[in-house]
């Protein structure tokens, strides 16, 4: 009976240069999903605990989603899994584009490496048959080159899908992620450098495999209905038009519940720049490595409308109806290039106090190339501008770089060093925690992570949602997860009567309240999400609301199955213990990711749209734990691991 997935994973030992196919039982992917749910499965029960992450025991997965490739909409995201080098623990991230249904057509579920090769190679799966060919020729090459190369080496018929590393990956890049479809990048927990550890420059898919689905006329019509929600267009908003909104919004002591349905108009005229001055004018995108405020950052600079002026095309992802990317004109090598997105344009302008947004464009394109993490590039560059602002770093230490705020040649110059490691470029590319470590001078207070990574560019102090999720989520400081205004979009309680409705109108006041409400909210959403992440599904697509994006219904339809909301929100909550005790096993106290102190409102701003707010942030950190009945001293998870096979405890 078809059922959506394909049923098997592909292991490749890369010191044994060997294949072996594995299949796996229905019954975990009942219970763990595809996607990070079965690559967080294969991990907890194949890397040893004392594993290290760029060592040969260490395994890189490639999943694909349940629904990808079924007929779902926006279902064509796939996960990069493996233990972070960043973290030391769980580590994901997931990337868009095409790449996800050619793991699919390849004929697997994943692809899990382990081992190193001897020297550099690359994957190549041309109909079902795999092959570990040479890749010398490609080693220190960009990511985007290096796409281009083997596209152009290795068309036959069909163009094959491309996932690969650039010279970050190569260099061990702890902030160094994965680039496919010519610059997009799975970019989160350092996973660049697993790849680059093991030798393996890419992986290169070329199948026709059929992805089968249990009912692809409900599909059909659950992916129209969802399409319509898409299409809805009902008015035209301006740039300035949401600057302004966003500064009449900061005034009033209230705020409305968020619709997902308007943001959704937002992503599909700009793609994620959307927010961009919206979410400076309301305190939600960190300024000045989050010691600043509205006040010290003209937004102007980066309005949506301007941004949109050097778009040249609209970027759908596979299977995406909405289409939030862009490829835009500028001083690229080629003249074109995928657009900075939201987190890329705030991280590497506001977060840094730079103004000039042809260096931003400049920029982005440039980590693309090196295949380096956007979010914790620009946040370790503002580390390092306001060590040396602070006389912790002198012009010795920056071989001469005259880090101030807003000094875009410097900031370009040490993004340079940091690609090919060169002086304090060595000591920054493995992010903020491990240089404030070498850097010492107490330069640690002014490191802004969370567990290790940087934080992104979504203010703790503006909805305290998110610094709950950077704190507790096993792969830590992650924007994708969820916050009070995620869970307002989700609208989960639609579809599940025991969740809380969120009130339509609130006092501001009240976000910084510390309740179980809002920890079951909190949880809701790591559930959801965790659901949406073995489903290959898109968040942007998700926050439309769990009425109209149909996420429940399409995962029975596909697979058959006939579960309820409920029954899936509990695989949701099995994947977080999950993860959580894979973070335990390798002994990561759950606590240490409490972001860093500063981000919290500790000490609180003095001026500005996050003036006086402190989260609560140890409180909220316990209360989230106790949603899971996970131990509130340790968060240690208890029921989980009995279920892992040949694992009985959670470490
Ligand atoms: S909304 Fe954007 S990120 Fe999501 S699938 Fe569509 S194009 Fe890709």
């Amino acid at each position: 009976m078809p059922n959506g997935y394909m049923g098997k994973i592909l292991r490749v030992n890369l010191t044994d240069q060997t294949f072996e196919e594995q299949e796996i039982p229905d019954a975990v992917y009942e219970k763990f999903l595809s996607g990070s749910g079965l690559g967080g499965f294969i991990l907890y029960n194949n890397i040893p605990e004392d594993a290290d992450p760029l060592g040969p025991d260490n395994m890189l997965g490639f999943v694909s989603g349940l629904l990808t490739g079924t007929g779902s909409l926006f279902s064509g995201r796939w996960m990069v899994c493996g233990k972070s080098p960043l973290t030391g623990g769980y580590g994901d991230a997931n990337c868009g584009g095409n790449f996800s249904p050619a793991i699919k057509r390849s004929g697997y579920d994943g692809i899990f490496f382990n081992g190193i090769s001897e020297k550099p190679v690359f994957l190549y799966i041309k109909n079902g048959k795999p092959e570990l060919k040479d890749a010398a020729h490609l080693w220190g090459m960009d990511a985007i080159e290096t796409e281009k190369n083997l596209i152009a080496d290795l068309t036959i018929k069909r163009k094959p899908k491309v996932a690969c590393i650039g010279p970050a990956g190569e260099t061990l890049s702890c902030i160094s992620g994965i680039s496919n479809d010519l610059g997009r990048m799975a970019a989160r927990s350092g996973l660049g450098a697993v790849m680059g550890s093991k030798k393996l420059k890419a992986v290169v898919l070329d199948g026709a495999k059929k992805i089968e689905a249990f009912d692809r006329e409900e599909i059909r019509t659950l992916s129209r209905k969802c399409n319509k929600w898409v299409q809805f267009q009902p008015w035209f908003l301006s740039g300035k038009g949401l600057r302004i909104l966003a500064a009449l919004l900061r005034m009033l002591p209230v705020q409305t519940a968020m619709d997902g349905m308007l943001w959704k108009i937002m992503l599909r005229k700009w793609g994620t720049v959307a927010l961009n001055q919206y979410s400076v004018e309301l305190g939600d995108a960190p300024i000045k490595n989050w010691s600043g405020s509205n006040l010290d950052f003209k937004s102007d600079t980066i309005n949506p409308d301007l941004i949109a002026k050097n778009e040249v095309s609209k970027y759908h992802c596979y299977s995406c109806p909405l289409g939030c990317g862009g490829i835009s004109r500028g001083n690229f090598p080629g003249g074109e290039s995928h657009k900075p997105e939201y987190e890329s344009m705030l991280a590497l302008s506001g977060l840094c106090l730079n103004t000039d947004m042809e260096s931003v464009f400049h920029m982005n394109d440039r980590l693309n190339r090196a295949g380096m993490d956007t979010i914790s590039a620009g946040g370790t560059i503002a580390f390092a501008i306001e060590c040396y602002e602070r006389g912790i770093l002198t012009k010795t230490d920056t071989d001469g770089l005259e880090l101030r705020w807003g000094n875009t040649s410097a900031m370009i110059a040490l993004m340079e060093k940091m690609i090919i490691r060169e002086g304090i470029g060595d000591i920054l590319a493995d992010g903020v925690k491990k240089a404030a470590e070498k850097i010492g001078k107490n330069s640690a207070q002014y490191a802004i992570h969370a567990g290790g990574q940087e934080l992104p560019m979504h203010d703790g102090r503006f909805d305290p949602g998110f610094a709950m999720h950077y704190a507790v989520e096993p792969t830590p400081g992650r924007h994708t997860i969820g916050s009070q205004m995620y869970y307002e979009m989700f609208r989960l309680w639609k579809k599940d009567k025991t969740l809380p409705r969120p009130w339509l109108i609130y006092r501001k006041s009240a976000k910084y309240k510390t309740t179980d409400k809002k920890a079951m909210e909190a949880a809701a959403c790591s559930k959801f999400m965790n659901v949406l992440n073995g489903a290959g599904g898109c968040a942007f697509g998700a926050q439309i609301g769990a009425d109209r994006f149909p996420l429940f219904e399409w995962l029975n339809a596909a697979t058959g199955w006939n579960k309820t909301p409920a029954e899936y929100m509990a695989i949701g909550k099995r994947l977080q213990a999950l993860k959580q005790a894979f973070n335990l096993r390798h002994g990561i106290d759950p606590k240490s990711a409490k972001p860093a102190l500063r981000s919290v409102g500790q000490p609180p701003l003095t001026e500005g749209a996050n003036k006086h707010r402190t989260v609560n942030i140890d409180k909220m950190m316990t209360q989230y734990w106790q949603q899971f009945n996970w131990d509130t001293e340790t968060g240690r998870p208890s029921e989980i691991p009995r279920e892992l096979g040949e694992h009985s405890s959670a470490g």
